[in-house]
Order: structure tokens, then C-alpha cells, then sequence
């Protein structure tokens, strides 16, 4: 009995250690498209998504494989917050999940959002901190209460709590980078078109531009 929870501590020690990123089934998935016209997205395995270790504010149509992703991408918003504010969000706002279209830059192209690949992320809503709990000692006051982090315009956060956003934006955002097992395309306020946003997706490439 102790050898076999030993065992299973062992696996999960394991897979909380980054395992190395695997293939996917949307790789083997054509992304190109005609520039122009009306588009058509291939078929492939949409679910609908709320969030397991944090909810989303409202239903996400992903992959299934990319839902997997996402699961860990949630833990690490918890465990960043959770240091930096002593609490994990209670949501996680999006700008949208699945969506036929193409990637705008590149009209030649499918967006991942055509096949439930992507998610673009605007910001955390943090509910106010229970009656029994104390807020640690470094925080301002006011994060008591409930508040929201938004990337534009915490992301550019300099003073007092918008720096103290800004640094968990940042810290959130390197430690996904360095996740390989979970986005491999991370775009955000550096990248043209994503002033209010991350869009994170699972494409069969590697672009990082925060
Ligand atoms: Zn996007």
C-alpha cells in the first residue's frame, strides 16, 4: 500500500516537472488557406471548456488536446498568484477561443483559433479575501478588496499596485515561455495587435513575442 502511493507520488513528481513537449493531433492539420474569399475550417474536435483549476468568465470551444494545455497553463496562474497576491483569481478573462478566420498578418494562413487551438487572454478577477484570512504583510490594502488585472493597462504597470500587476503579468508570462509542455506560440502587448492581450496557442511551430 505505501509502495504504491510512493509510486504514484513518484509519477505525479514527475509530470509536475515539465515533461518534454509531445505531438499533437491538430499538427498533421493543414493551416493553409486562400488569402482571400469565404473560408471554411477543417473539421476537427471542439469541446466546450470552463475551466477546471480556474474558471473562465465565460465557456471556452477549445480541442481537446489543447484543453490538457490549458489545465497546466491555469495551475501556473494559480501558483504565480498565490505568491505574488497570496491568492489565486477567481476568473480568467478571455477575448475568445474558437473562431473560423485567418491569422490577419498572414492571410494564407488558418489562425488556430480556427481549429479550437488558441485562447486569448485579457486579464485575472480576483474576488475579495475571505473574512478569516489575512492579506500578507508587503501587500497595499486595497488588494483586500476584490480587483481585476488587466494586460493593457497593468502590463505597463509602474507604480504602486499597477507595478505590483505588472511584476505578476511578467512573472506569469516567463514562467509560461519556459513551459514547453504547454503553449508553444506566446504573443502579447510586443507584438502587433496585441496592446490587451496574450494569445496563446499550440501551433506546429515556436514564436514567442511578449
Ligand atoms: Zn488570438
Amino acid at each position: 500500500m505505501l509502495g504504491t502511493m510512493l509510486l504514484v507520488l513518484l509519477l505525479v513528481g514527475q509530470v509536475a516537472q515539465a515533461p518534454p513537449d509531445s505531438r499533437l493531433a491538430l499538427d498533421d492539420v493543414a493551416r493553409v488557406v486562400e488569402p482571400t474569399g469565404p473560408i471554411q475550417c477543417p473539421k476537427v474536435p471542439l469541446v466546450s471548456y470552463r475551466g477546471d483549476v480556474i474558471r473562465y468568465a465565460s465557456p471556452l470551444r477549445v480541442n481537446p488536446d489543447f484543453r490538457d494545455r490549458l489545465r497546466r497553463f491555469e495551475a501556473v496562474v494559480r501558483d504565480t498568484a498565490i505568491e505574488i497576491y497570496g491568492r489565486a483569481p477567481t476568473q480568467i478573462l478571455h477575448l475568445g477561443s474558437f473562431n473560423c478566420r485567418r491569422i490577419r498578418t498572414w492571410p494564407d494562413y488558418l489562425s488556430e483559433h480556427g481549429l479550437g487551438n488558441a485562447l486569448d487572454v485579457a486579464g485575472f478577477v480576483f474576488a475579495p479575501l475571505p473574512r478569516r484570512a489575512t492579506l500578507p504583510a508587503e501587500l497595499p490594502k486595497a488588494l483586500a478588496r476584490a480587483f481585476r488585472v488587466r494586460i493593457d493597462p497593468d502590463w505597463q504597470g509602474t507604480q504602486g499596485v499597477a507595478a505590483l500587476h505588472a511584476r505578476f503579468l511578467h512573472a506569469l508570462t516567463q514562467r509560461l515561455v519556459a513551459r514547453l509542455d504547454i503553449f508553444r506560440v506566446l504573443l502579447g502587448p510586443a507584438y502587433p495587435g496585441h496592446k490587451n492581450h496574450f494569445h496563446f496557442d499550440c501551433a506546429p511551430w515556436h514564436i514567442v513575442e511578449i
